[in-house]
């Protein structure tokens, strides 16, 4: 087992109990099954920046390797994964992605992915959420591409798809791919649901559209070989929660995965028993 302490970074103490807090020991538990997760962030606050290297060194230390998006992808519609496989991604454009993320993931050697709110950059501050915050800037967003960091579309304006008309949801879409391919000069491939908010339509309207590779929900939970790239699955992450508290969501998450692939199993048999019971009884087919 290993020891707490080795959660904790190396060097000089954080100093407030409040982060030793959040860097308090998780239970001893390594990811052995390959499989893919993402991460999703959204601020990294100036506080918490020391907490957000230590989640991502825990991660790597329980046995996660980590990849980019289109690497992890490419693996998800390929070979599939031969050890647990970690991705980071952002929401939102906030400025301390590129501040305080930005520094930790090259110190790391990872390769992040930001999705992008295109009027949150245009203006330099959020306006969603209760307390606006500063936005990356159009500059900020070029030096996080040419380091090598991946971007893709959140919509132009967070709108919240599942109340949006059809040619609103897709002028969404599209609007903010156009401009980000236009500012950026780079193909925008990627999407990010806001809020996490979807549905049938949603996945069937962005799909048709054939603007995206991929469509990213905040669904928890593990991908495998074979999993659809417009309905993947991320796990929210923000350096306030606890350590231990995060992790153990994860692994709620799995166990309902697997609950629900059970409940999936017995639906089908049931339906199956059900259709033979009508063609015996009544001679016909459901
Ligand atoms: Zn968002």
């Amino acid at each position: 087992m290993r020891a707490a302490a080795s959660l904790l970074p190396s060097g000089p103490s954080l100093g407030t109990d409040y982060e030793s807090r959040m860097l308090r020991t998780v239970s001893p538990t390594r990811w052995s099954q390959p499989h893919w997760r993402i991460l999703c962030y959204h601020t990294v606050p100036d506080s918490l920046t020391d907490v957000f290297r230590a989640q991502l060194t825990a991660f790597r230390d329980m046995g996660f390797c980590f990849v980019d998006l289109d690497q992890g992808l490419k693996l998800c519609q390929g070979q599939g994964f031969t050890r647990p496989t970690m991705t980071v991604t952002f929401d939102d454009a906030y400025l301390t992605t590129y501040t305080n993320a930005l520094p930790v993931l090259e110190e790391l050697g990872i390769k992040g992915f930001h999705y992008l709110i295109v009027d949150y950059v245009n203006k330099g501050r959020t306006y969603r959420a209760e307390n606006p915050l500063p936005a990356m800037t159009w500059d900020n967003v070029r030096d996080w591409v040419r380091r090598g960091h991946g971007v893709g579309s959140h919509t132009f304006t967070h709108a919240y798809l599942l109340t949006c008309s059809d040619s609103d949801l897709i002028h969404e879409c599209a609007l903010s791919k156009q401009v980000l391919e236009e500012k950026l000069q780079v193909p925008i491939r990627h999407f990010a649901y806001p809020c996490g908010l979807h549905s049938m339509r949603t996945y069937r309207l962005i799909k048709a559209a054939g603007l995206y590779d991929s469509v990213a929900t905040i669904r928890r939970g593990r991908m495998w070989a074979g999993h659809d790239p417009y309905k993947l699955r991320r796990d929210v992450c923000d350096p306030k929660w606890p350590l231990e508290s995060v992790v153990r969501v994860m692994r709620l998450a799995d166990r309902w995965y697997w609950l629900g692939c059970v409940r999936r199993c017995l639906h089908r048999h049931l339906c199956e028993r059900r259709r033979r019971r009508l063609d015996q009884e009544h001679g016909y087919r459901i």
